[in-house]
């Protein structure tokens, strides 16, 4: 019986882990639950999951849960603090990331010193902190299995081979909510048009990322740190049928491709019992079903923040952390209503264009950036 604790359970990630787990009953117990805010949910996940610890991050939402879990019996944090603590808590084997943003860097390093098995669904947290997080990585020996469908597909392809026997990889994506907008009409697409996406159900922010393709931006820099591949050995395909989750070229030609039904359960599931291979509840790809696969380039005029993302990937240093703390404000104030969809890539360019890379890269120098980022950002908002 392993004991897994979800960061972010009450989100999209969160309840597809929980809908795994509580398919395999015998396999997994869950040990700790976390939520930002929304203690409704929380509640009743924690009633029909009885782990022994909680956190909610706002302080003045957990106040308000201290009667419940008293007649529990359960452990109660706040703060970011109550996720390091869970996430290296001796009560636990398995830690499913799947808290959205960069505060993730933080529960990610815990766990990792602690040694736990890691599904990682968070990408900001590789994005901000790649090169801090691998080291780490390196040397406590814990495992980081990826849950992002793309990374658990280059995963299973890469499977035992060498990385220096990976020519190139193929990251694929849907291309998103407006993959058949055209551009004129971006400036006044809605948020509930944008929300709308054709194969994913997913949480707002990585909905908005992904009509942006800020997402795929995000992906191909997090590929690069996971896999220890150049990024430009990794070139992104859009794919609508979104069912060749990734693809992996070795140096002899041979390309392994990884297929499987449009649902964040297989990947998880995989994460969750890596090595093993166990079955799954889940309906099989059906392919009479599927008339073709296609494959497209992107289109960067259309879609400036792969342009953005690419170049702050190849200045290094503080201008990913920049990068990705700028989208999370403007996808935010985007979100509010406050800006308009194409505004979000203007927002993360002036922010860009104004940074000042720090010549240390230690994780306060990357947070230093990542807070001036985020209050640039706002003021541009
Ligand atoms: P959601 O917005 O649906 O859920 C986020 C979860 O994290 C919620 O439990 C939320 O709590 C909690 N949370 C939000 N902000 C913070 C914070 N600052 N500190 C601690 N907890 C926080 O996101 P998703 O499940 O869609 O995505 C989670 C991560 O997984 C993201 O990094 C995303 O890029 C990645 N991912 C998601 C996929 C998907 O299918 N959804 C696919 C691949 C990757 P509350 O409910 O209280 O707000
Ligand atoms: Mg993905």
């Amino acid at each position: 019986m392993k004991r897994v604790a979800i960061l972010g359970s009450t989100g999209s990630i969160g309840i597809n882990t929980l809908k795994v787990i509580e398919s395999h009953p015998k396999r997994f117990k869950v040990a700790g639950l976390s939520s930002f805010s929304n203690v409704e949910l929380l509640k009743k996940q924690i009633k029909r999951f009885r782990p022994s610890m909680a956190t909610v991050v706002e302080p003045s939402k957990a106040d308000g849960l201290k009667a419940f879990v008293k007649r529990r019996g359960l452990k109660l944090f706040s703060t970011l603090e109550g996720l390091n603590i869970i996430a290296s808590s001796k009560e636990v084997d398995i830690v499913v990331i799947a808290i959205s943003g960069a505060s993730a860097v933080y529960p990610l390093l815990a766990s990792i010193s602690a040694g736990k098995h890691i599904c990682l669904a968070n990408k900001e947290s590789i994005v901000t902190a790649g090169d801090i997080i691998m080291k780490a990585q390196a040397k406590s020996g814990s495992r980081i299995i990826p849950v992002d469908s793309e990374h658990n597909a280059i995963f299973q392809c890469i499977n035992s081979s060498s990385i220096s026997k990976v020519n190139k990889i193929y990251l694929t994506g849907s291309g998103g909510s407006l993959r058949n907008v055209p551009r004129r009409k971006l400036a006044k697409v809605s948020v509930k048009e944008v929300l709308r996406h054709p194969k994913w159900k997913m949480g707002k922010k990585i909905t908005v990322d992904s009509a942006t393709l800020m997402n795929k931006g995000l992906e191909m820099i997090e590929a690069s740190h996971l896999f220890n591949i150049p990024m430009d050995k990794i070139e992104l395909l859009i794919h609508p049928e979104a069912t060749i989750h990734s693809m992996v070229e070795f140096i002899d030609g041979t390309i392994l491709a990884h297929l499987g039904a449009t649902d964040m359960r297989l990947p998880i599931q995989h994460a969750l019992t890596y090595p093993e291979r166990i079955a799954s509840p889940l309906p099989m790809l059906d392919f009479s079903r599927i008339e073709a696969f296609t494959f497209q380039r992107p289109d960067t005029a259309k879609y400036p923040c792969l342009t953005l993302a690419m170049a702050a990937a190849k200045l290094g240093k503080t201008y990913p952390a920049v990068l990705n703390a700028a989208n999370e404000e403007a996808v935010k104030a985007f979100l509010e209503r406050r800006i308009g969809f194409t505004k979000i890539a203007k927002v993360i360019e002036k922010v860009l264009l104004r940074h000042t890379p720090s010549p240390n890269l230690a994780l306060n120098d990357i947070f230093q950036a990542d807070n001036w980022a985020r209050e640039e950002a706002r003021s541009i908002c």
